[in-house]
């Protein structure tokens, strides 16, 4: 488990029987996707259905969690006094090698050494009961 950039305790996730795989194998430290089986689609977020061809057949499959960052911002403004110590937070979107895209918090990088483009790797954040999933640079 790695440990994250101080920052106040975010919402935990409230898993739903649809989203509980995912949770779990995050809980362990691992990223699965959901894929169609009629289509190849890879899915995110977990859903009941193919967001391409509505298919009712996914099944869960490990993925490294590696990607591309498409797009970030920085937030230096605490808009809570929650994050009123907290410098600043790089929020991105990461292409993950499969297809879709995520929203996610960089870690272990400074906001002047972000390039969109740059490949980032899984980060498993606990959380309560939980584990959330942020990345950092590969
Ligand atoms: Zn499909």
């Amino acid at each position: 488990m790695d440990t994250p950039s101080p920052r106040p305790a975010p919402i935990e996730p409230v898993p739903t029987p649809t989203s509980q795989r995912f949770w779990d194998a995050l809980g362990e430290g691992r990223v699965e996707l959901q894929q169609c089986d009629d289509c190849s689609s890879w899915i995110y977020y977990p859903r009941s259905r193919c967001s391409n061809c509505l298919s009712a057949n996914l099944t869960w499959r490990p993925i490294a969690g590696t990607g591309t960052l498409s797009t970030f911002t920085v937030a230096r403004q605490p808009t809570t006094p929650a994050f009123a110590d907290v410098d600043e937070l790089i929020l991105g979107v990461v292409e993950l090698d499969e297809g879709p895209k995520m929203t996610t918090s960089l870690e272990y990088v400074a906001s002047a050494d972000v390039v969109i483009g740059m490949r980032l790797a899984p980060v498993f954040v606990a959380v309560g009961e939980h584990t959330v999933l942020r990345h950092r640079p590969a």
